[in-house]
């Protein structure tokens, strides 16, 4: 367990000449919650994100009876890791929820630059190959000239079918179509990959509304920037308050962002990460795995 160690190695500074046995007095924890607002500001996690976890966790921490095998740094180590895990979403991944007559939509959203469309091939892929389901992906994007073809090529990379392009229809006209050959040649899932914009604006949200409305998709996943920091926790609140996220990809997990946003992630939208993006290639699409963002946030 890295994170334990680095976190012990950190703490155990903290109180060494504190009596090393008993219960943890305030005073105790106190020091070592210093440690640990440090680390995760630093990490990138939001200040009130980090001011609720450490009340959360000062109060687990004082009385915690320290038994003789573990040293205090150790013990406050572990509270604070074990409460980290839980604020990430708990020990197990999240899988997506497909729990709908199929064809099954899946709504992709979030800001141009996200890696929106690399994660509707990845999803794909991934259900495809996995879960051995028939797939069809959509793009709504007509904003861009070039983003159905982008995903047509992605889709062909995947060795996924992708919904013909029809120049001129509007995106909930796409949605309308994409669901319709979803039914009518027996898809199990549709992924539907809306706009993205460079800036959260009233026409994107208006938009995914529209189509929000016009298919009810089983999931709105929305994909953020790991390296982005507390620009995607802004993202993650606007996107939440104008169209409700039931779960959030994080991508470029495989860069040095020490993934603080993750615990905002939670926090702003209440939604669970489901999975996150470790690359380019349309494998690097993997479960969360709250204990090891947990161990890069403390690192
Ligand atoms: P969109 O505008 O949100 O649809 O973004 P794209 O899917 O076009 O991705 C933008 C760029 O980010 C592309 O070059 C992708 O290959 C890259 N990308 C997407 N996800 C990841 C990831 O998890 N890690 C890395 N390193 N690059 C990624």
């Amino acid at each position: 367990r890295p994170l334990f160690e680095a976190l012990s190695g950190k703490l155990s500074g903290v109180f060494d000449g504190l009596a090393k046995r008993g219960a943890l007095s305030e005073a105790d924890v106190a020091e070592a919650m210093r440690e640990v607002r440090l680390a995760m500001l630093d990490a990138d996690v939001a200040l009130s994100v980090v001011k609720d976890f450490v009340n959360k966790v000062r109060e687990r921490a004082v009385g915690h009876e320290v038994l003789d095998s573990i040293s205090p740094g150790q013990a406050v180590a572990k509270i604070v890791n074990d409460a980290l895990i839980d604020a990430l979403g708990g020990a197990g991944a999240v899988p997506l929820n497909l729990n709908a007559v199929p064809p099954v939509p899946i709504l992709m959203v979030g800001l141009q630059g996200s890696g929106k469309t690399t994660t509707s091939g990845k999803i794909a892929l991934r259900l495809a190959t996995r879960e051995r389901k028939k797939v069809l992906l959509a793009s709504l994007d007509t904003q861009r000239p070039a983003a159905q073809l982008q995903l047509q090529q992605l889709a062909e990379r995947a060795g996924v079918p992708s919904l013909p392009i029809v120049p001129g229809q509007t995106p909930v006209e796409i949605a309308r179509r994409a669901m319709d050959t979803g039914r009518r040649e027996g898809f199990d899932v549709v992924i539907l990959d809306t706009a993205g914009r460079l800036s959260i604006d009233e026409a994107l949200m208006n938009e995914v509304r529209e189509i929000r409305a016009e298919t009810s998709p089983a999931e709105t996943l929305l994909v953020v920037d790991a390296m982005t920091g507390q620009d995607a926790v802004n993202t993650a609140r606007a996107f939440n308050e104008a169209v409700g996220v039931t779960g959030v990809v994080m991508t470029r997990m495989d860069g040095d962002a020490r993934g603080g946003a993750a615990l905002s992630m939670r926090a702003v939208t209440g939604a669970p990460i489901k999975l996150t993006g470790s690359g380019e290639k349309l494998d690097a699409l993997e479960e969360f795995h709250p204990e090891r963002v947990a161990g890069r946030i403390l690192g």
